[in-house]
């Protein structure tokens, strides 16, 4: 087993891993469409095979079930993975481009390259999803990649590093664990890429560690996502997608409704629907639906946004399990704890509206947020929603399901991140593509060679 499988890496050993990346990166290591299509196939044969015991060990870091993983995490791994032995043929090939009159005849076409070593750093709420997604995309197109996977559910780093790291050259695909001193040693390094996912305080660390060598870097933070709810909505399923969105791996999903914006006149039948359907989801580990919350720490922090006083419904929690149940908060304002920080958990304030330009305001009043939700049947609504309300990624009349379709970019915007992945977009976000003209030497035109006259720049005009 290589030194670097489980122990943690010290500042040389990542030093020399990078070295090693792209030294092997500048052979042309990565390039061939058989390697990576070779390389794809390990690792979808790696996961497949290990499904168990990567099942396993995310249950024993937070008691994720069976069910949830492979719904959130080993799907949508492996049609990443699928998608990428399918297409990838098709996505290395140079694009064609149309080419302006001026400088007919000529062909103009982009030639996909890839960027170098990549670094992925992963947040810990979806732990493989979070870490091997953009590592896919890096793979497929043909960067040497370092995975850094969250350090707090232990079990899963542990396995993803013995995994990776057993069936892997590390000159071209390594995991190294740790928490902030490894990742601190690890952004020493210059990287070619950096894929971040985790808070916006982190992001902010990644971007400055970035900036020195002017690494493209891709950042997939978090926010406060709004779920509006407008009187004319069909609130019955309105509800019951928000609600299985909110409380999927307990709230600690970075597109989950954070609060809902309900208007005045169905804010009682909100709650009432929220309520049921929330005692029909019946919500407890033994149901397979109920998640812990990561560590104490979190559990004491999204404890502490409960006020007592605002519980509408749950409010229940145990420390020594660090479970807490679906609790809805009402009479919130934008004063309370709650609303001064992205909740991260299962608690969903409501807050209610009169009009739409009140919601806005409301929703501008915080940074730019990951995802945004509007539960409308009103075509004004939904085209205002889409012209004044910024945010990364979203849906209308859904929630959260926007992040399974891989021809939609999965990315934020402003405090919320910056670039996007998934699909055909994961190749291009790992990806630097050549702005190339190609010319015949045969025929030659004179316009733009020194000797200019009145008459040339007219044509040029024209031309332009
Ligand atoms: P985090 O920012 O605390 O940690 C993310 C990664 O950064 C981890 O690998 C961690 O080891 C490392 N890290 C932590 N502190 C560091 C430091 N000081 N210096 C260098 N590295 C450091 O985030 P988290 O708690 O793992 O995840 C929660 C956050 O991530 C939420 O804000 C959530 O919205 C966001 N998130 C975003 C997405 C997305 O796709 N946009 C997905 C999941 C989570």
């Amino acid at each position: 087993m290589n030194a670097l499988t489980h122990t943690p890496a010290t500042a040389p050993q990542i030093a020399q891993l990078v070295a090693q990346q792209r030294d092997f990166f500048r052979r042309n290591g990565t390039q061939t469409l058989d390697f990576r299509l070779a390389q794809l196939r390990k690792l979808r044969q790696l996961i497949v095979e290990h499904e168990a015991e990567l099942i396993a060990a995310i249950h024993a870091d937070f008691g994720k079930s069976k069910y949830e993983t492979q719904l959130t995490e080993i799907l949508p791994l492996l049609g990443e993975i699928n998608l990428a032995l399918k297409k990838l043929k098709k996505w290395i090939k140079p694009t064609k481009v149309k080419t302006n009159i001026l400088n007919f005849p000529a062909k103009s076409y982009l030639v996909p390259e890839p960027l170098g070593v990549a670094l992925v750093i992963g947040a810990w709420n979806f732990p493989y999803n979070l870490s091997l997604i953009p590592t896919v995309g890096s793979m497929a197109a043909g960067n040497t990649t370092i995975i850094k996977p969250s350090e707090l559910p232990a079990a899963t780093s542990r396995i993803m590093a013995r995994l990776i790291n057993d069936n892997f050259e590390p000159h071209y695909l390594r995991v190294v664990e740790g928490g902030i001193p490894e990742t601190t040693a690890l952004l020493q390094q210059r990287y070619d890429k950096i894929f971040f996912t985790g808070s916006p305080k982190v992001g902010k660390i990644v971007n400055q560690a970035a900036a020195p060598h002017l690494t493209n870097v891709t950042l997939e933070l978090g926010g406060k996502n709004p779920a509006i709810f407008t009187k004319d909505c069909s609130l019955p399923v309105a509800v019951k997608r928000m609600i299985w969105g909110k409380f999927l791996n307990a709230g600690q999903l970075c597109i989950t409704t954070d609060y809902a914006l309900v208007h005045r006149d169905i804010k009682a039948e909100f709650l009432r629907l929220a309520v049921a359907e929330i005692e029909k989801s019946n919500f407890s580990p033994e149901n397979h639906n109920l998640v812990q919350i990561i560590n104490e720490r979190n559990f004491d922090r999204v404890v502490g946004l409960i006020d007592p006083e605002k519980v509408h419904y749950g409010g229940r929690y145990s420390r020594a399990e660090r479970l807490i149940y679906p609790t809805i908060l009402t009479d919130v304002s934008t004063e309370d704890a709650i609303m001064q920080e992205e909740i991260f958990g299962p608690l969903l304030p409501v807050l209610e509206f009169d009009t739409l330009d009140e919601a806005f305001a409301l929703i501008q009043g915080f940074e730019k947020p990951l995802s945004a939700y509007l539960f409308s049947n009103d075509a004004h609504s939904k085209e205002r929603f889409l012209r004044e309300v910024p945010f990364g990624n979203g849906g209308i009349n859904e929630a959260v399901m926007q992040n399974s379709n891989p021809d939609l970019p999965f990315g934020g915007v402003g405090n919320s991140g910056m670039g996007s992945y998934h699909g055909e977009y994961s190749f291009k976000c790992f990806s630097h593509y050549k702005a190339v003209m190609e010319k015949t030497p045969v025929i030659e035109t004179n316009l733009k060679y020194y000797g200019y006259t009145e008459q040339k720049i007219k044509l040029f005009k024209k031309l332009m």
